[in-house]
């Protein structure tokens, strides 16, 4: 089974909008649906502050103090789908620097759910 963090918009999460804390992205890697080809572990869940500086040593640290490298990072289907979109960065450029620090697959999106 696939070992994934996932890393999801905090601003959005805040909010609420389509996030009241029933965590689609957790039940589509639970369940393999959406983003997720088969059932993953869910290692870590970063949650990005804005502006987005902090989302590379989060995630490194999350890394670190799971003692896990993940198969995978899942940029969240609200960061990825955001309207209106994330002010601060193209959530594309995230996810290359994301691969370029980590050397680990970054994929846009989690689930499919409306
Ligand atoms: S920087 Fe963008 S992706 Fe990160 S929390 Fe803020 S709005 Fe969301």
């Amino acid at each position: 089974m696939e070992k994934v963090f996932i890393i999801g918009c905090g601003a959005y999460m805040d909010a609420g909008y389509g996030c009241p804390g029933e965590w689609r992205c957790l039940k589509a890697a639970a369940l393999g649906e959406g983003k997720f080809s088969a059932p993953s572990q869910v290692i870590a869940f970063v949650r990005c502050e804005c502006p987005g500086r902090t989302i590379g040593p989060n995630t490194g640290m999350a890394m670190k103090l799971s003692e896990v490298k993940p198969d995978a990072i899942y940029l969240s289907t609200c960061m990825v789908d955001a309207r209106p979109g994330c002010p601060y960065a193209q959530i594309e450029d995230l996810a290359k620097a994301l691969e370029a620090r980590f050397g680990v697959p970054v994929k846009l999106g989690t689930h499919e759910y409306k």
